[in-house]
């Protein structure tokens, strides 16, 4: 029988968000067990690297490739907020199969759609389940785009070992806070300082369980805003510019800005021009083609247009009046937001194994495996 094992996953959590010497807990797990640097996978969006790390696989794989989707045969687009899109078995799915009991705690309601099926406790802050809530011993929670609902959620996962003790805990927090303050600023110090509290009790109460803590993807500043759309529009290029990091959460950020855009040329015989336009713009650092984005980034080539595009290091794509904007943000989506930190205690590899986010559950499932062959 395998220890038990919780996977904390803080949204955005750039390596200088512990860096700040709030996070005094977690450094010390680290200490007993690991701390180092691990990537995300591209882009480096939430969605995208919870489907990665959940299933403990690249989006080859699982095919989510996004927060938003477009479907160039129908011309559907959307938000991708449940099943359907997600084509590989999670750890959830694997350990509710054996009777393990499992655990999905999110602040964005979004990922319980997406994520949440197979699952014994589900709570998130956004549609918060009252009985689960009243059960945890706990008011009810703050406001989703808030530092609070941060500290709320690992409140909720320390009560649920207390109470219910799962076997397996996945738990993610909300980005609000990365996206809209610096790590040295007193908001973020002080929603880390609140989560490195819960890790700390969680650890003390739990200290067999295996502990891993993680990020979707960093973050970073940017002080240049393009409307590749509109760019694309105006020299007469037929094309669909997709953001993958759009969704609905726009205090996060509310020009839907990321790093990452895929793009899709409506006349496939305007592919090269396109291609050659592309890379006269210098606010461009890579140009894959689907080809190269299967072969070099693992990405699914049916869900990613013709053409991947990621910005330089102070660029984001956005939804904007103008084609450009002078503005400072942070964002997220390049590989300017690929490093990320894994922090483990009890785990069951050895630290060098370890050198993606999704490493941690492909572990899990393969022991899994190999027990039900025994
Ligand atoms: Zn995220």
């Amino acid at each position: 029988m395998s220890k038990k094992a919780i996977v904390i996953v803080i949204d955005g959590c750039a390596h200088e968000y512990l860096q700040q010497g709030v996070t005094t807990n977690i450094n010390k797990l680290g200490e007993r067990g690991f701390f180092k640097n691990v990537k995300s996978a591209l882009p480096s969006v939430t969605n995208v690297n919870h489907a990665t790390i959940l299933t403990g696989s690249l989006p080859i794989e699982h095919q989510v490739t996004g927060n938003y989707f477009y479907n160039p045969e129908t011309g559907e687009q959307g938000f991708i907020e449940g099943k359907g899109f997600l084509d590989k078995e999670t750890i959830l799915d694997a350990y509710t199969k054996e009777g393990k009991s499992t655990a999905l705690l999110v602040v964005k309601g979004k990922v319980l759609q997406v994520f949440g099926d197979n699952v014994s406790f589900r709570l998130s802050v956004e549609h918060p389940d009252e009985n689960l809530v009243r059960h945890l011993d706990m008011e009810m929670p703050p406001y989703v785009a808030t530092p609070e609902a941060n500290g709320w959620i690992m409140e909720a996962c320390y009560n649920l070992i207390r109470k219910d003790n799962p076997d397996f805990i996945y738990c993610t927090t909300n980005d609000y806070t990365m996206h809209n303050y610096n790590p040295d600023h007193e908001v973020a110090k002080k929603q880390m300082e609140s989560i490195d509290h819960w890790i700390g009790k969680i650890y003390e109460l739990d200290p067999e369980r295996e502990i891993y803590i993680t990020a979707d993807h960093g973050m970073t500043t940017k002080t240049t805003l393009i409307d590749l759309q509109k760019k694309m529009d105006h020299s007469s290029f037929d094309t669909v510019c997709m953001l993958p990091l759009k969704d609905r959460y726009l205090e996060n950020h509310i020009y839907q800005e990321g790093c990452a855009v895929y793009v899709y040329a409506k006349n496939q015989k305007e592919k090269d021009a396109i291609y050659n336009h592309l890379k006269s713009y210098s606010f461009i650092e890579s140009i894959y083609t689907r080809e190269e984005a299967v072969d070099q980034l693992s990405l699914p080539g049916n869900r990613i247009g013709d053409f991947v595009v990621f910005g330089t290091k102070e660029v984001a794509f956005g939804e904007l009046e103008d084609e450009e904007l002078a503005v400072t943000v942070r964002t997220h989506g390049s590989k300017f937001e690929q490093d990320i930190p894994l922090i483990a205690v009890n785990a069951r590899r050895d630290d060098f194994e370890y050198e993606r986010n999704f490493d941690v559950i492909r572990f899990m499932l393969e022991d899994l495996k190999v027990n039900l062959v025994k």
